[in-house]
């Protein structure tokens, strides 16, 4: 397992009963346990920016250190998150959709963070990078329209927030041409898809993340932060590796 750097994936964080409460939902009982392991056990924030900074330079990560992330911008991740993320010592990177941060009727029911929130809590060490303009989903939009949600969202948030150099894709789905895109964009890297099974430099447009979801036990979440994956799907990895340099092994023997 030497899996370097958990980059954790979340979307809402609400009380068990709350109105909302989905299958992206992880209670804030749940996700208080799991924050208060991540302190136990030593690790400490790092931001996203710094961490694709360190693998640019081709230097090593200092120290053992978590990513934790939130997609989407939602209001809960300041009324719930940010009391146990405080209480622990951890900043968080949110992925925000630039239309639902400025567009006032996003605001209307109070769902997803507003300009002066964001603000606070930057201020406050919080890093906030892009999530597209309308959150979209970019593989089923003409490339044309994948360019603009890519860019349109990096200006407006930059307008407001400064340097976005980290982009990720909505629902996590992307092909070739998308990444491409997004790095003529004028992004340094972007999150996607599963985490690599061993440490290793990830390609920087396709940066995998661990999803966490209110199903994790703690022997589940902790096997998760280890290895990236949970226990069915790093078998699932683990056999398709060794099945994969098994492959190799034969052919080098055959053409021998
Ligand atoms: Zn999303």
């Amino acid at each position: 397992m030497n899996h370097t750097v958990p980059i954790l994936l979340y979307h809402r964080i609400l009380p068990k009963d709350a109105p909302g409460f989905d299958p992206y939902t992880v209670s804030v009982e749940k996700f208080s346990r799991q924050m208060r392991y991540l302190k136990a056990a030593g690790y400490g924030s790092l931001p996203l920016a710094e961490f694709v900074a360190t693998l640019q330079a081709g230097a090593p990560v200092s120290g053992k250190r978590v990513i934790i992330t939130f997609d989407d911008g939602y209001r809960d991740n300041i009324t719930y998150a940010l009391p146990v993320l405080k209480a622990y010592g951890f900043t968080p990177c949110i992925f925000l959709v630039s239309d639902f941060l400025f567009a006032d009727t996003a605001h209307a029911e109070g769902l997803y963070l507003s300009l002066p929130e964001v603000k606070a809590v930057q201020q406050a060490g919080w890093e906030f990078q892009s999530h597209g303009k309308t959150h979209r989903v970019l593989t089923e939009l003409p490339a044309d329209l994948v360019r603009e949600e890519v860019s349109e969202s990096k200006r407006a948030l930059e307008s407001a927030l400064g340097k976005i150099p980290c982009f990720t894709y909505p629902l996590g789905r992307f092909t070739d041409e998308i990444k491409m895109i997004v790095r003529e964009s004028g992004y340094s890297a972007a999150c996607g898809g599963l985490p690599e099974l061993k440490g290793g430099v990830p390609d920087l447009f396709e940066i995998g993340r661990t999803e966490i979801f209110e199903a994790d036990g703690m022997w589940a979440f902790r096997f998760k932060v280890a290895t990236g994956f949970g226990p069915v799907m790093y078998m699932k990895k683990l056999a398709g590796a060794v099945k994969r340099r098994l492959a190799r092994r034969r052919d080098k023997r055959d053409r021998a």
